[in-house]
């Protein structure tokens, strides 16, 4: 057997994702800084608090894009107040550890990503080989991400060779794909069977945590099938469908207390130039049970909450790494409101990770070679958007300068197909 990375990271997503009385136990008295827990245990189990806050990071559409992105400035995320660049996972690393320690104390905090992680960068091609992108978000503690259209660009095979990798370093994410499926039998897909059968890929998800038991599932919308072109023997079944499905499996035999739809659909922006229609919108009105969605695809970034069936909130943060999404959530009787909603832009006002690079290979020891020129250019030349219109990758590729992971000079955006070109990614 040669799964045995891959099988401890199965069994560390199980235990971090299935029901466990201890855990919320434990993660309840650590944010009520109690001393002396056994004393107080029966009297904190028995009472539950009528009324609980949770917080909800997001991000969707990262499209590979580690370090931060301008045209014309220098990346430069350790030193403040000299780049114009947005994102960057340094900086991204650094804002989602400072939001999870400014929020945890007042409720639990789920990190959850929308989908199309890879794909867009140079990097992106070498994801096969590295499954870099799961591996950082892992890294810096999503819960969970599903499947956005260009994360089959590579094939089916292409994005199960991405989570064996990654699960073989021992950092990858669950991955929540509801309503594709890899069921055909075909030689392409033998590989991605075998992790949906360890539950790196799976069509549900449930976190128990500070005693409030998280549902999620994951979407693709029809548009964004539509241009899945690399799906292979990969099939879709419809959306809204397919959410009912997974919220009464959610509810009925999970009993969540909470249902969270990642939704790789996209939003709509009228002429009026109002957000309020799209298919996330539609997919949070025909499942009324759904009660957050976060959006992605349409590279919307949604200042607001979207609010539909006025309860269920549609989120949204751009694209890139821009911004992190920070959605606040109070849970009262059994009802949800949304306690506040904001973009936080993810720019050189924030200090990098600096940890982040070196920590981003394996959980014993970084290689660096994961970046590094000779596997991008070995993979780019295997980049089906490449040939004929790339010049041909060699050893010229500029020499990197600051870290592997801040560095520029792979950053070159693939260009769009030329014919049906989608007006959304
Ligand atoms: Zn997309």
């Amino acid at each position: 057997m040669e799964t045995t990375n891959e099988e401890t990271a199965a069994t560390q997503i199980a235990k971090e994702t299935t029901s466990s009385k201890t855990l919320s136990r434990r993660e309840l008295l650590g944010g009520l800084g109690v001393f002396g827990a056994t004393m107080l245990l029966p009297k904190v189990l028995s009472a539950a608090p009528s009324k609980r806050t949770f917080t909800i990071l997001h991000t969707n559409d990262l499209h590979s894009n580690f370090v931060g992105m301008s045209p014309a400035s220098d990346y430069s995320p350790f030193t403040i107040g000299d780049d114009k660049t947005l994102g960057g996972y340094a900086r991204l690393a650094t804002l989602i550890r400072q939001r999870k320690e400014a929020r945890q104390s007042l409720g639990p905090v789920l990190i959850l990503d929308d989908g199309d992680y890879s794909m867009g960068t140079a990097f992106g091609a070498a994801i096969r080989e590295t499954g870099g992108e799961l591996q950082l978000l892992s890294h810096m503690g999503f819960d969970a991400t599903t499947l956005g259209n260009h994360d089959f660009d590579l094939g089916p095979d292409g994005l199960s060779q991405a989570i064996d990798v990654a699960a073989k370093a021992g950092r990858v994410l669950p991955v929540v794909a509801s309503n594709t499926h890899f069921d055909t039998n075909d030689a392409t897909l033998v590989n991605i069977q075998r992790l949906a059968k360890l539950g790196l890929i799976r069509r549900h998800l449930v976190i128990e945590r500070g005693g409030i038991r998280f549902g999620i599932l994951g979407v693709l919308g029809k548009e964004a099938q539509f241009y899945t072109v690399g799906a292979g023997a990969a099939t879709f079944s419809d959306p809204i469908e397919t959410a009912k499905e997974m919220v009464e499996v959610l509810r009925e035999t999970e009993k969540v207390d909470v249902v969270i739809c990642l939704s790789h659909s996209g939003v709509l922006q009228g002429k009026d130039g109002r957000v309020t229609d799209g298919e996330d919108v539609r997919v949070a009105k025909a499942v009324p049970d759904i009660d957050i969605l976060i959006g992605g695809h349409s590279h919307t970034a949604l200042q607001e909450a979207i609010i539909v069936n006025d309860h269920t909130p549609v989120v949204q943060t751009g694209k890139y790494g821009e911004n992190l999404g920070e959605l606040v959530i109070t849970l009262e009787g059994g009802k949800l409101k949304v306690e506040s909603y904001r973009l936080i832009p993810i720019d050189d006002t924030i200090v990098g990770d600096q940890p982040l690079p070196r920590k981003s290979t394996s959980t014993s020891r970084p290689s660096p070679k994961l970046f590094s020129r000779r596997v991008v250019t070995a993979s780019i030349s295997r980049w089906p958007w490449h040939r004929g219109i790339f010049p041909t990758p060699s050893p010229t590729l500029p020499p990197a300068h600051h870290s592997p992971i801040s560095s520029q000079t792979l950053s070159a955006k693939p260009p769009r197909p030329t014919s049906h070109s989608p007006p959304t990614e």
